[in-house]
């Protein structure tokens, strides 16, 4: 491990320690866990959800539920890396739901994003990746400061800070909209392409590079077979 991984490392040690036991905004009423977010600090992918669901805030990581299984997919079948290669992460740190009943997740409040967003973004601050993938309408209408819908700017590149910003659907909406076969597939893995192509096919280590690489020239990843990959 690099000084810069490290450092890398360290940082975001720090951060989850000032977040502490954290009582910045009404979320904290209701979650079991904090879920701060996983993944390689020196990942050059980024994925950025909303929030936590039920799985996440009882395991206190993030995309660990059905949706998790499918930005899994996404990330090892799509991109061919291991999830832990890559950075994963939430606008919000707790778990949003409707009432206290913990039956039905929503997005969060302005205020619980207001309050909770800083943190992201200083994960972002520190993790530095190449690429960011938002994922859904509330991480990508935060983090680009924007009221457009994810369905008409999905494919298109945005930046934060100077890093290129990915907005592409979220796994939930994708379950929500025919799952195993829902068409959206193809959109999404239309835009991890691009993400692709933006990265070089290179990971910057052997392993990933050839990974990249095999995605590439496998004829079983010809886009026309997109909708088996994830
Ligand atoms: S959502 Fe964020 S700001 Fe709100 S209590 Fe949880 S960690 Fe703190």
């Amino acid at each position: 491990m690099s000084e810069a991984i490290s450092d890398k490392a360290r940082l975001l040690e720090e951060l989850r320690r000032h977040i502490g036991d954290c009582r910045r905004c009404k979320l904290c009423a209701t979650r079991t866990n904090i879920v701060f977010g996983e993944g390689d600090p020196d990942a050059r992918v980024m994925f950025i959800g909303e929030g936590p669901g039920r799985d996440e805030d009882l395991q206190a990581r993030p995309f660990v539920g059905r949706a998790g299984q499918l930005l899994t997919a996404i990330i090892e079948k799509g991109m061919n890396i291991p999830r832990a290669d890559a950075y994963i992460a939430n606008v919000v740190k707790c778990r949003p739901t409707i009432d206290l009943k913990f039956e039905r997740d929503r997005p969060p409040e302005p205020d619980e994003r207001d309050a909770c967003g800083p943190f992201l973004l200083r994960q972002i601050e520190i993790v530095r990746p190449e690429v960011i993938i938002t994922l859904g309408n509330p991480s990508t209408q935060y983090l680009l400061g924007i009221r457009q819908g994810i369905t008409s700017i999905r494919g298109r590149w945005f930046s934060h800070n100077g890093i290129p910003v990915m907005p592409t659907y979220h796994p939930s909406y994708i379950l929500r909209n025919g799952g195993d076969g829902s068409a959206l597939k193809k959109d999404v893995w239309e835009d991890v392409k691009m993400v692709l192509t933006r990265l070089g096919g290179n990971l910057g280590e052997e392993s990933g590079r050839n990974a990249f690489e095999s995605l590439e020239d496998s004829p079983k990843r010809d886009t026309d077979v997109q909708g088996r990959l994830f």
